[in-house]
């Protein structure tokens, strides 16, 4: 250990990122980006962007990007929280709203980002165990906590809670704040921004990382009652004023306003979802349902991680976790049709192959 490092750092066991590889031609099935380029429109913005204008810091407040986001999901730039990429306003969230006496709650199964916030944070927590079917079950998180958190569509299973579930959650647990974290909620699911008016202690975070194709912006937002922004605010104005750039605010702005294309991606990946789930329980895979870009699928026959190898040596990749009860899962990107086909065709021959043997 280095001495110069502080007790803290001792114990921090970051987040490892998948993979980004340097080899363009690899088919990329690891990070849950989105296949599809952003809107023309973004990149006219960024263009509009590039000048002079850029020796000035930008908009502290990223008021445009705010009243952007207010137009979307009809609410006021009072209940709005930009940040750079949602893993950011997650951070101040942990911080801001989640560090009380009792220990937070989340599914064992979930974002492994949040255990590493409450370390680096001293927030404890309990991880609530999925059912066998990999759901969340409302009933096992009532019970004393210092907030509840999980992603809706919840990753790496794509299993979606619905909206009525979800204010069944609320409606038991008005003590403590209660954050979904909705980075996949258009490719399937009903945002619960709706609910933001009726329950105070809900917070909602997406990004404009996935279903806006703008994850090299890093653009991620909260809605949530003024009351609980306020407390985001505060950290961050303790933490960087400037958390979005200039060209981040006007990409961002010119993503929220191009519905025409956000529709047509999002509709395309839906639809390459299907078939591939489709396709993938033809070869014998136990696929999850899925609500988001991704699935979530394993093979009784074949061992995950040697999958994943195989995978890679035919030039594409996707994300295995060596973690209980999913070691034998691979989490699969949904890319364009010809990067699942690909996958498909190199799936076809590994179980296939094996099978004939
Ligand atoms: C991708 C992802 C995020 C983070 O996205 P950003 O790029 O930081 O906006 C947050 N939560 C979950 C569950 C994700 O999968």
């Amino acid at each position: 250990m280095n001495p110069y490092w502080s007790p803290l750092v001792q114990e921090l066991k970051p987040y490892v990122p998948g993979e980004q590889p340097k080899l363009s031609s690899l088919v990329k099935l690891n990070t849950n980006e989105n296949p599809y380029p952003p809107s023309p429109k973004v990149l006219e913005a960024l263009r509009h962007e590039l000048n002079g204008s850029l020796r000035l810091y930008p908009d502290p407040n990223a008021e445009q990007l705010k009243l952007a986001i207010g137009r979307y999901l009809n609410v006021r730039t009072e209940q709005v929280f930009v940040g750079n990429g949602s893993d950011e306003v997650l951070a101040h969230a942990f911080l801001a709203l989640l560090k009380h006496e009792q220990p937070i709650l989340f599914p064992d199964i979930t974002y492994s980002f949040y255990p590493v916030y409450c370390g680096l944070y001293g927030i404890a927590y309990n991880s609530i165990p999925l059912t066998d079917s990999f759901d969340i079950r409302i009933e096992d998180y009532a019970r004393p906590n210092g907030g509840i958190v999980f992603p809706n569509p919840n990753a790496p299973t794509g299993r979606l809670l619905l909206q009525t579930d979800i204010e069944r959650l609320l409606n038991g647990n008005r003590d403590s704040v209660v954050i979904v974290d909705e980075a996949y909620i258009d490719f399937g699911g009903e945002s619960a921004a709706a609910l933001v008016n009726r329950f105070p202690n809900l917070l909602v975070v997406q990004t404009l990382s996935k279903s806006r194709s703008l994850a090299g912006l890093r653009i991620g937002f909260a809605i949530g009652d003024a009351g609980l922004i306020e407390a985001l605010e505060r950290v961050k104005g303790s933490f960087n004023s400037y958390p979005l750039d200039r060209l981040a605010i006007a990409g961002g702005v010119a993503a929220l306003e191009d519905r025409d294309h956000f529709e047509w991606s999002r509709q395309a990946i839906m639809w390459t979802r299907n078939w591939v789930t489709q396709a993938l329980a033809d070869l014998g895979f136990e696929v999850l349902p899925s609500a988001a870009n991704f699935v979530f699928a394993r093979h009784p026959a074949h061992d995950a991680g040697e999958l994943a190898a195989a995978l890679r040596e035919r030039h594409i990749i996707v994300r295995h976790f060596r973690l209980p009860r999913i070691e034998q899962f691979l989490r699969i990107t949904i890319g364009t049709e010809e990067d699942c086909q690909a996958l498909l065709d190199a799936l076809n021959a590994l179980v296939a192959g094996k099978a004939a043997a």
